[in-house]
């Protein structure tokens, strides 16, 4: 079956505009003027719509986006009286659910963040409620999670994480830190593979209503990777999916032979396409919003502190240098300077001890990197992985950042436009559900450095700003190229997958400030329109 789309402008990275796509089965087969002139099936006419390759994230937490999905939804509110609210109508539709779990909070509707356990009380005080921040290094909880993981006055703050007190030593309701986090989950029933698979089928649809048709999990647990595992062979998983399993510092030796047999065991399925278990995730730092960035100069709020570092060096060396020997893709949460320097060396001594291959290592974040590190990402081969809705001044950066890193600092954040200059390569990811997972809405951001939908001469750090071709190419070609998947879904090439959106407008020729409002008519998958 031969399907001619045609009357429509299509765009792929780095090529001019054409009309005509004809595909075969889910391949596309032609384009331009061969595809016009050759012979079909049936013939559709797209009615002056503007093609676009769909969308590939490059950084993503499509189960927590899910799991999120199913709790109070209190993302984008902003004032605490409309989470309260959220939150208290939530437990009254849902009055036999154990633990109340959901997000995400704006941390900075409160000065410093600091969320206080009393809050929740008043909404919900006969079962745990856990809130996520919109960092997802942050949780807000009432006092009786706090009950129930046994934290008083006299429980430490664990390595690498904070649990926020009152003057008396008590904790407030604040813990910051996958550390300090797990203190109050672990408590938590554990999420079943089933309600996991409930959570991958509500990641996908939102993805597909969005344009993107390939992701990758980039925090995946064993108990994750086996829910993704029956979503695929159930058919529930209608994405292509890359994994990248958690390395801690404490766990990773042990877990090696479970990430391999999760390989194996995705790579014998009969699509074995459909999931590439092929990433390890470390985290090298936290978040520049909680304080624990790593920095090389202090922080300015406390000038005892350079942040935290969550690898020793020579542990994120055995451990980058031994995966990647594996034949994995190293996946580093870097933000700030001293992580990403971190991460950049430790990527750098891997490269002289192990031979080389095709290992497109990726350092995700990158936020504020030095001068002298720029320069790096090129020279070794490291992709950037940014998201690009966080390229404009939004209030976390305002209240909760400019305070701790002073405005020379914070303005220094997301150089796009001079990592470009010095030759790397960015993909692009949203890092969902920190931020919205849907493209359309973030395109324009890094090219105005303004939040959606604005219109202002204040963007902020012009001077660091991308064209439009440069934000999708970074949203399908580059993320397509780090997920390994760009000889089946780039572009519209010959030869690729039949993944494509068309748009009621063309985004080249919008202004800015109306990108973030154009519509998707259509998305086709394998060729097909869903
Ligand atoms: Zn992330």
């Amino acid at each position: 079956m031969r399907t001619l789309f045609r009357n429509a402008y299509c765009w792929s990275a780095g090529k001019e505009i054409f009309d005509g796509l004809l595909i075969e089965n889910d391949i596309i087969v032609a384009v331009g003027d061969q595809a016009l002139a050759s012979d079909f099936d049936e013939v559709i006419d797209l009615d002056g719509a503007f093609v676009i390759p769909a969308f590939l994230d490059g950084h993503a937490h499509p189960i927590f986006a899910g799991r999120e999905a199913a709790g109070p939804k209190i993302n984008g509110l902003s004032s605490l009286e409309e989470i309260l609210k959220e939150v208290k109508n939530f437990a009254e539709k849902n009055p036999t659910m154990p633990w109340i779990i959901g997000g995400a909070y704006e941390a900075a509707i409160i000065e410093a963040g600091a969320f206080d356990a009393h809050w929740l009380d008043s909404v919900v005080f006969d079962r745990p409620v856990v809130l996520h921040a919109v960092d997802h290094h942050t949780i807000w909880v009432n006092s009786e999670a706090l009950k129930r993981a046994k934290i008083n006055e006299k429980t430490p703050d664990p390595s690498g994480g904070t649990i926020a007190r009152r003057p008396d030593g008590s904790p407030q309701g604040t813990l910051r830190e996958p550390n300090a986090i797990q203190l109050i989950l672990n408590c938590a029933p554990p999420d079943s593979i089933n309600s996991d698979v409930e959570a991958i089928k509500r990641a996908c649809s939102a993805y597909l209503d969005a344009g993107v048709t390939a992701a990758i999990d980039s925090w995946v647990e064993k108990d994750m990777a086996q829910a993704y595992l029956a979503a695929a062979q159930s058919g529930d998983l209608t994405i292509a999916m890359n994994l990248s399993f958690l390395a801690t510092p404490t766990t990773w030796r042990e877990k090696v032979t479970e990430f391999n047999s999760f390989r194996s065991e995705f790579a014998s399925l009969p699509n074995p396409d459909l999931v590439l278990a092929n990433s390890i995730k470390f985290l090298a730092d936290g978040a520049l919003s909680a304080g624990t960035a790593a920095l090389i100069d202090p922080y300015l709020d406390n000038p005892d502190s350079h942040g935290i570092k969550i690898w020793a060096d020579k542990e994120l060396l055995d451990a980058v240098t031994t995966f990647d020997a594996l034949g994995y893709q190293v996946h580093i949460h870097a933000i700030g300077d001293a992580a990403v320097k971190q991460a950049l060396d430790v990527i750098e001594a891997m490269m002289k001890i192990n031979p080389h291959w095709d290992r497109r290592p990726v350092i995700v974040h990158a936020q504020l990197i030095s001068d002298e590190d720029l320069p790096r990402f090129n020279a070794l081969g490291v992709i950037a992985n940014i998201q690009p809705l966080w390229c404009y001044l939004d209030p976390m950066n305002k209240e909760l950042i400019l305070p701790r890193l002073g405005k020379t600092r914070n303005d220094r954040q997301y150089r796009l436009r001079t990592l470009i200059d010095t030759g790397a390569t960015i993909a692009f990811g949203s890092d969902w559900p920190v931020t919205s997972e849907v493209p359309l809405l973030a395109l324009a951001v890094p090219v105005n450095r303004l939040a959606p939908g604005v219109h202002s001469e204040d963007s902020w750090n012009i001077s660091e700003a991308i064209t439009m071709e440069e934000s999708l190419t970074f949203y399908t070609a580059n993320a397509a190229y780090q997920l390994f998947r760009e000889s089946e879904r780039s572009s519209l090439k010959v030869g690729m997958k039949a993944d494509f959106l068309t748009l009621n407008r063309n985004p080249f020729e919008t202004p800015p400030h109306e990108v973030a409002s154009i519509s998707i008519k259509s998305v086709y998958q394998n060729g097909e329109k869903i």
